[in-house]
Formats: C-alpha cells, sequence, structure tokens
C-alpha cells in the first residue's frame, strides 16, 4: 500500500516533510484548501508559528474540515507548532494563553518551554518503540502535558513530554523531518495510517 498523505502547505517546514515521505514511498499531497484533504489517508500538520498557522487554518477554512477528518479516525501528526494546534490547552510561562487550537489531543501545550536554554539544540532522545536514540531537533519547542491517560507519551525531556500519542493524533515537539532518518515518520505511516486500516 502506498497511502497518500496531506501536509499543511500554508507555512513552515512543508518541503521537508513532503521528501520525506516521498523517501519512504507515501504519495504525497499539499495540503491549502479543504478540497485537497478528500481521499487523504493521514495528515501532517508542520512546525512555523502556531499563532500565524491557526489564522492561515482558518481563513483557508481549513478549521472544520480538519476536525471531521480527526473524528472520522484519520491520522494526524503534528510536528513543533503542529503540535501545538493540536492540543486542547496552549500556555505559555505557566499561563493559560488566548490563542485558538483545533483542540484535538488531551494534551497542554507549554510554548516556547526551552526559552532559557538554547532556543535551538539538538538532543539524542529514547523514544518507545525505536531500538536506538533519534537524533531530536528542537526549534523554540513546546512541552507537552497529558491531560488524560488517553495521551501516551513516548518519549519526555526534562519534566515534559516530547512525543505523545492520542489515539489517532500524534504530536511531537521536535522536527524529524529536518533528519536524514525517517524512522518516525515511517512509524506514523506503519502504526497510524497502515495499522489502523480496516482489515489490517
Ligand atoms: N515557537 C513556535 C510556536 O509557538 C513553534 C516553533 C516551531 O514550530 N519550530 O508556534
Amino acid at each position: 500500500m502506498n497511502p497518500r498523505i496531506g501536509v499543511i502547505a500554508l507555512q513552515g517546514g512543508v518541503s521537508e516533510h513532503l521528501q520525506m515521505l516521498l523517501n519512504i514511498g507515501c504519495k504525497t499531497v499539499s495540503v491549502r484548501t479543504p478540497q485537497n484533504l478528500h481521499g487523504i489517508d493521514g495528515l501532517i500538520i508542520p512546525g512555523g508559528e502556531s499563532t500565524v498557522l491557526i489564522k492561515l487554518l482558518s481563513r483557508w477554512q481549513l478549521i472544520s474540515p480538519i476536525k471531521e477528518l480527526a473524528g472520522s479516525g484519520t491520522p494526524i501528526w503534528g510536528t513543533c507548532a503542529g503540535s501545538i494546534l493540536l492540543s486542547n490547552e496552549i500556555t505559555e510561562k505557566n499561563h493559560k494563553v488566548n490563542q485558538p487550537s483545533l483542540e484535538l489531543a488531551a494534551v497542554r501545550a507549554e510554548r516556547n518551554s526551552f526559552g532559557r536554554q538554547a532556543s535551538s539544540f539538538q538532543e539524542e532522545l529514547l523514544i518507545k518503540g525505536l531500538d536506538n536514540p533519534f537524533p531530536g531537533v528542537f526549534i523554540r519547542a513546546p512541552l507537552l502535558y497529558p491531560l488524560s491517560p488517553d495521551a501516551e507519551v513516548l518519549c519526555s525531556v526534562n519534566e515534559g513530554a516530547v512525543f505523545i500519542r492520542c489515539g489517532n493524533i500524534w504530536l511531537s515537539s521536535f522536527h524529524p523531518e529536518l533528519t536524514n532518518d525517517a524512522r518516525i515518520h515511517r512509524m506514523f505511516i506503519e502504526e497510524a495510517v497502515i495499522g489502523s486500516k480496516p482489515g489490517h
């Protein structure tokens, strides 16, 4: 099976996700309109700036169609700003911020969590389901906090999570698309996309 994966292509790290998906044998769709969502088997919301991205999603009338897609069980994975947009709650310096989100995962995203350290860095990550460490690239990343047992933490650094699976919604605060390592893209495709197909 060559699944067809959409990447929200309004802002941020779009081309790197598309390339990674092509490298592992997926068909890709750059999503800019609700029509582009028809017939996709999975969706990626890339990094960028979550405050801008949510406005663009609203302007292009993508918010309700993405929520419907999630409700019908289609796997959706958000990286960095994408993970913030999928979270039910957004905070900064531990205070709730007035920033709308798609509210699709029982997770609180604490924006710009690494502000006092170097804001961009790379760290080897031990991830549930992977045998060897994964090169985690962090760029003004959030930390993720589960709000219910449905949110399964696959990797943590410091006191917060950086990779969470919440049913068909996946959130990573790092950027696997900026590495040469396709293991997380492959994991999303194999487990969330192909694994969720009826009869599999
Ligand atoms: N700090 C950004 C935000 O809050 C996320 C950064 C990123 O996606 N690399 O939206």
